[in-house]
């Protein structure tokens, strides 16, 4: 279907024009396909048009379509509130990087399993910028301690910070989500925390991916704007209750 790449192509071009504004450069900025309720079909003619790296919310999915797509060269994140008994099964299905790490004890718990299989495993730390009680990440006050706690865990390879921006139509609102996340990474930068790399900043969606592009994002996770409308609200998987 054409209009998949016409999406891509839209994609594409307002995240130029977006990186135009701010005077950065668009090879600053990795779009990343976030593929929840998506086919793998349509996954597979993204990837083929050359946008591998994807990303889904729930392990159940992941698991579907790691399957269906095996044969197509493509990169894994997982972007969804990730349960501390589902970390056996995360590992199974090559993740290249949790971008959702929000918690010592699910730190912790990755750091065990990933010792036993003698592996590491790249993360982004999951701030909840929006103060939205139905959005998981750490609290901005809380941040700085727990990079500080996970860059005691050997296995675990902190690489920067995740957030999603409050869903508002009042655009400074949604910015200032965006640019308290790039001061907390200059902040943890300036610690200088052995092991921690503070380089991606994953924020931005279908949305608000041009204020995010503007408050530094290097990564910008879009589903709607690619693959259209999902049938399955986003509180099924932004919930608490999950
Ligand atoms: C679904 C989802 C996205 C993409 O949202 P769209 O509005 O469809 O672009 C980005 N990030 C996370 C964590 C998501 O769950």
């Amino acid at each position: 279907m054409n209009e998949l790449h016409n999406n891509l192509d839209r994609i594409r071009e307002r995240i130029r024009m977006a990186c135009m504004k701010t005077g950065r450069d668009p090879r600053e900025v990795q779009l990343l396909l976030a593929t929840k309720t998506v086919a793998a079909s349509p996954i597979r003619t993204a990837i083929a048009a050359g946008y591998p790296l994807i990303a889904e919310n729930r392990i159940q999915e992941l698991k579907e379509k790691h399957a269906a797509l095996q044969d197509i060269p493509h990169i894994n994140h997982f972007i969804g509130h990730l349960q501390t008994n589902k970390v056996k099964e995360l590992l199974r299905y090559d993740v290249a990087c949790l971008q959702s790490l929000d918690r010592i004890e699910l730190a912790e718990k990755l750091q065990q399993r990933l010792a036993a299989e003698n592996r590491t495993l790249d993360v982004l730390i999951q701030v909840n910028t929006s103060g939205e009680s139905s959005k998981f990440g750490v609290h901005p006050d809380a941040a700085v301690a727990l990079v500080r706690q996970i860059a005691n865990l050997p296995a675990l390879k902190i690489r920067g910070l995740m957030t999603i921006g409050l869903l508002s139509s009042d655009n400074e609102k949604v910015r200032n989500c965006f640019r308290l996340l790039y001061r907390l990474r200059q902040e943890i930068a300036g610690c200088h925390i052995p092991g921690v790399v503070m380089q991606e900043l994953s924020m931005g969606m279908s949305g608000d991916l041009e204020a995010a592009i503007a408050e530094g994002a290097t990564i910008v996770r879009v589903g709607t704007a690619v693959f259209g409308q999902r049938n399955t609200p986003d509180s099924f998987y932004w919930n608490e209750q999950l």
